[in-house]
């Protein structure tokens, strides 16, 4: 006969290594007692980030451009020759008067990102770039071309104030939000690359942005959703880039996310989960504090009906952390009882830090996790991890810049 009694979750937790994540300082503190805190306040910026086209609709490029007194209908061929052309080098735009281009460029087009690094890893099929902003602030991101697209993970902020205990950005804190065509002018570099080859294996078409870079997008939200309209618009008021090969992450902020539900673009939405219980995620990702992961799938599902889009799960597995074969079955039991079909889960592999608290999974117990939501019938996707040969993490790169500058001085 079988067995009716109801499956408990509870008797398995005493099963196996439970290591925590405050059982050491986080990685990259500079002191033992060092505990990032969660921080929602962003920190007044010295100075704003110049003016620029992508900053504005096209109503409002041609407004600034009759308040310099330069012909407002010039906002279109200048438009182009960014979101298309992907140039604010005034030689290329040889279709303007050769008197204006200058003066228009000077107006709108303001040079916003100065290269710093640009590394090569994975045989030339992935560069991790290091920007220096007006202020001095850096920010990261990584350009990958894939066989099927080319994807470009994108900053939306300098440093992060979600403290995030394994994630290098998260112990710099917060220093501001980048402004939309801060955003954007990352793209439009990323775009002039792909296309003049500099990836391995030729020419290619920058076709999927993922917000995965340093920051939470949805603390900055009233620059994500222009910087979102930029991405999908076609020319001459944006790239042209299809909503479905947009990505935001979030490590959920749950009245965002209902928010973005209402914007009428459906992008796809990634949450970073990395644990399916309150006990774990509250140490793990210090939002949790504020939102609970019940709350967050319910806000990650409601984003799933409103906009049609299957919601992203990312889960870094880390080792005896959070990779025990009874999570994996929680969280595709958290998942069902919303419904099938409407999440995939991602399982990130950590890059290996041996003797860290903050190391992968082994690669048996790595199978389990994945062969535990299957069975569930939870569709997974163990995700390519790029870049770990150049500090693939975000933030990784912008520290240890910092670090080698300072030894040099
Ligand atoms: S993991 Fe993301 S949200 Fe968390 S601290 Fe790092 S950048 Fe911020």
């Amino acid at each position: 006969m079988a067995d009716s009694r109801p499956v408990s979750i509870a008797a398995p937790r005493r099963r196996g290594r439970q290591v925590l994540p405050t059982d050491q300082p986080p990685e990259g503190a500079t002191s033992p007692d060092a505990k990032p805190r969660l921080s929602f306040a962003v920190p007044v910026a010295k100075g704003k980030a110049p003016r620029h086209l992508a900053d504005l609709d096209l109503a409002g490029r041609k407004q600034a451009l009759k308040e310099a007194g330069l012909p407002a209908f010039r906002a279109d061929q200048l438009s182009r020759h960014y979101f298309t052309h992907f140039t604010r080098n005034p030689a290329d735009m040889t279709d303007l008067p050769a008197s204006q281009r200058t003066a228009l460029c000077d107006e709108l087009l303001p040079d916003l990102l100065s290269q710093v690094r640009a590394l090569k890893a994975d045989q030339g099929k992935t560069i991790k770039y290091l920007w220096e902003l007006f202020d001095g602030v850096r920010v990261e991101s990584v350009l990958m071309r894939y066989k099927d697209r080319t994807t470009l993970c994108v900053s939306s902020e300098a440093g992060c104030g979600m403290a995030c205990p394994f994630c290098a950005t998260g112990q710099m804190g917060l220093t501001r939000n980048l402004s939309t065509a801060e955003i954007i002018e990352q793209v439009r570099q990323a775009a002039a690359a792909s296309r003049d080859g500099e990836l391995a294996g030729g020419p290619a078409r920058l076709s999927n942005i993922v917000f995965m870079g340093m920051g939470e997008p949805m603390v900055n939200y009233k620059n994500l959703i222009p910087a979102l309209h930029r991405l999908t618009q076609s020319a001459p008021e944006g790239f042209g880039i299809s909503a479905r090969n947009i990505t935001v992450s979030t490590v959920g902020l749950v009245p965002l996310i209902k928010k973005l539900a209402t914007e009428g673009m459906p992008v796809t939405l990634a949450v970073s989960l990395h644990a399916p219980d309150d006990e774990l995620r509250d140490d793990l990702i210090p939002v949790n504090s504020r939102w609970k992961v019940g709350q967050l799938l319910d806000a990650a599902h409601e984003y799933f009906e409103a906009t049609g889009r299957r919601v992203s799960i990312e889960y870094a597995l880390i080792e005896d952390m959070n990779d025990h074969a009874w999570r994996a079955q929680l969280l595709a039991d958290e998942l069902n009882k919303r419904g099938h079909g409407w999440a995939h889960v991602n399982p990130i592999p950590l890059n290996p830090t041996p003797g860290s608290i903050w190391t992968c999974s082994r690669p048996q117990v790595q199978q389990e996790f994945v062969n535990t939501l299957r069975r569930a019938g939870i569709t997974t996707t163990v995700r390519d991890t790029r870049g770990s040969d150049i500090d693939g993490a975000c933030g990784q790169l912008a520290a240890e810049v910092l670090q080698q500058e300072r030894r040099l001085s």
